[in-house]
């Protein structure tokens, strides 16, 4: 038989930072934690006066990706860019969308007459 460990074993772990979140709700399906965002950041090779210097360029793509709906979006991020800015910007976006519909709409049921 295996020893047993005390039952008083730490519940309550230690809290370290606030990390921030990275995993949202789909606005598209309408499900809660389904969106993933991805950051991708690449290294890139400068050219500064005429010099090719090399640097590290913390900027790279967000990537968004709903594993309900498999709804995409990318999204170019700098180096103080968390994956709650690409998600913010998503919703942005959608927004824009539907008001784009919004205005589509408006537009084609007022015509006639
Ligand atoms: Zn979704």
């Amino acid at each position: 038989m295996a020893p047993r460990k005390a039952t008083t074993a730490g519940i309550c772990k230690p809290r370290k930072k606030a990390r921030l979140p990275k995993i949202f709700s789909c606005l598209v399906c309408d499900r809660n934690d389904v969106v993933r965002v991805e950051m991708r950041r690449k290294k890139k090779t400068v050219m500064k006066d005429g010099k090719r210097t090399k640097k590290t360029v913390r900027e790279g793509v967000g990537k968004l990706q709903c594993s309900s709906c498999h709804v995409k979006f990318d999204y170019p991020i700098g180096h103080l860019s968390a994956e709650v800015d690409v998600y913010s910007a998503w919703v942005d976006s959608l927004e824009a969308q539907k008001e784009a519909k919004k205005a589509a709409v408006a537009t084609s049921t007022t015509t006639g007459n």
